[in-house]
C-alpha cells in the first residue's frame, strides 16, 4: 500500500524549496524508483511528497565555456548514457549508470535521486567520486556547491538540508580532460542487482604513454559511504606501467577500504573482489588510454 497523504507537484525548483520550507514532513520525489519503493514498504507511513518529476530546469545537460560538463538532477540514467555531450567525456559516468537495474528503472530513476539517497552502493557515486563532481543545490538561502568528497556523512546521510533541491551536477574539465576510466561492478547476476562492490578508475597517463600521470581510485559498498582511495593514488603516481604496479595497486586499496559483512557478501570476499575489481578497471582504463603494461 502507499500510504502517501499529500502530493505536491512543483511547478519550478523556486517552488519545490518553497514547498519543502512549508512542511517540515515533506520530502523530494523524483523518479520516484526508491521512494515509491520503500512507500509501499512501509517506510515513509503517512508522507508528504513535493514532485520534482518533469522539471524542464532539472533537465538540462550542458557544456559549459570553461569546460565544465553540468547534468541536471532531474536527467535519468538513459539520457545520461545516451548524451552525445557526455559519450567521450566522461565515458566512465555514461557506463556506470547503463549498470542501474534494469531499462525500466534507468528510464525512470534520475542521477539526482542516486545522488541524494546517499547510499554506498549507488552506481553513480564511485564514477561521481573519481571525478570529483561538484554537486549543486538550491535552497532558501540561495544557492551553493558541495564537492562530492563533502556530500556523504553516513550511511543514507548527506549534508543536504531538508529544504534543498540538488539542481545538478558539475564536473570540471580538469578532472575529465586527458582522463579514461573503468566502472566495474560485481553482483551475482548482470541486471536488478544492486551493487555487491563497486570500483570506478581514472587514470591520466604521462604524454608518452608510459606512465601514471594522475590516477584516481574509488568505491561503492567498500565503507558505510563512497570512498577514494588517496595513499593508493598518491602511490600509484608517476609510476611506470607494469606489472609490479598493477598487483601493489590491489593490495594497496585493501589498507583504505572497511567493507562490513552484510547477507549479500561477507567483508572478507568484498576485500577480495576490491582488490581484483580494482586491478581490473585499472588495465581496462589503461587500455583506453592507449597505455600498456609491461611485465
Ligand atoms: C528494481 C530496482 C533496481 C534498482 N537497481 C539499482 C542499481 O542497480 N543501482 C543503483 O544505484 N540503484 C538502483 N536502484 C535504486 C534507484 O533506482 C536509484 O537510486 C535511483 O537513482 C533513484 O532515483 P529516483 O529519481 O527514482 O529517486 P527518488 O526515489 O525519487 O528519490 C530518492 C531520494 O533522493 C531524494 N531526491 C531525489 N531527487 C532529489 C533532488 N533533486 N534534490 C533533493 N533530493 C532528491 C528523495 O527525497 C529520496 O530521498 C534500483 C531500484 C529499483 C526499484
Amino acid at each position: 500500500m502507499y500510504d502517501i497523504e499529500q502530493y505536491y507537484q512543483a511547478q519550478s525548483v523556486a517552488d519545490a524549496v518553497a514547498a519543502l520550507g512549508r512542511d517540515p514532513a515533506a520530502m523530494p520525489i523524483a523518479g520516484g524508483t526508491d521512494v515509491l519503493i520503500q512507500t509501499r514498504e512501509g517506510r515513509h507511513a503517512g508522507c508528504h511528497l513535493v514532485s520534482l518529476h518533469g522539471l524542464g530546469e532539472l533537465q538540462d545537460i550542458r557544456w559549459e565555456a570553461d569546460g565544465a560538463l553540468v547534468i541536471g538532477s532531474g536527467c535519468t540514467f538513459s539520457q545520461i548514457t545516451r548524451s552525445p555531450l557526455l559519450q567521450g567525456r566522461v565515458d566512465m559516468l555514461c557506463q556506470a549508470v547503463d549498470q542501474v537495474g534494469s531499462p525500466q528503472i534507468r528510464n525512470m530513476g534520475t542521477l539526482g535521486g542516486n545522488v541524494c539517497n546517499g547510499v554506498t552502493s549507488a552506481d553513480s557515486a564511485p564514477s561521481l567520486m573519481a571525478y570529483e563532481a561538484e554537486l549543486e543545490l538550491q535552497g532558501p538561502q540561495g544557492a551553493r556547491r558541495v564537492p562530492i568528497g563533502q556530500w556523504y556523512t553516513g550511511p543514507g546521510k548527506t549534508v543536504r538540508g531538508h529544504e534543498e533541491v540538488l539542481t545538478a551536477v558539475r564536473i570540471s574539465p580538469q578532472n575529465y580532460e586527458g582522463f579514461s576510466g573503468c566502472y566495474l561492478k560485481y553482483g551475482k547476476r548482470e541486471a536488478m542487482e544492486i551493487s555487491t562492490l563497486g570500483c570506478a578508475v581514472l587514470v591520466k597517463l604521462t604524454a608518452d604513454r608510459s606512465a601514471v600521470e594522475d590516477l584516481r581510485a574509488a568505491f561503492g559498498v567498500a565503507a558505510p559511504t563512497p570512498v577514494r582511495c588517496p595513499r593508493t593514488e598518491a602511490m600509484a603516481s608517476g609510476r611506470a606501467l607494469d606489472e609490479a604496479l598493477v598487483k601493489e595497486l590491489g593490495q594497496s586499496v585493501l589498507t583504505e577500504i572497511q567493507p562490513r559483512d552484510s547477507w549479500r557478501a561477507s567483508r572478507d570476499f568484498r576485500l577480495q573482489i576490491a582488490k581484483e575489481l580494482c586491478r581490473r578497471a585499472f588495465r581496462r582504463a589503461v587500455e583506453l588510454a592507449g597505455g600498456e603494461i609491461r611485465a
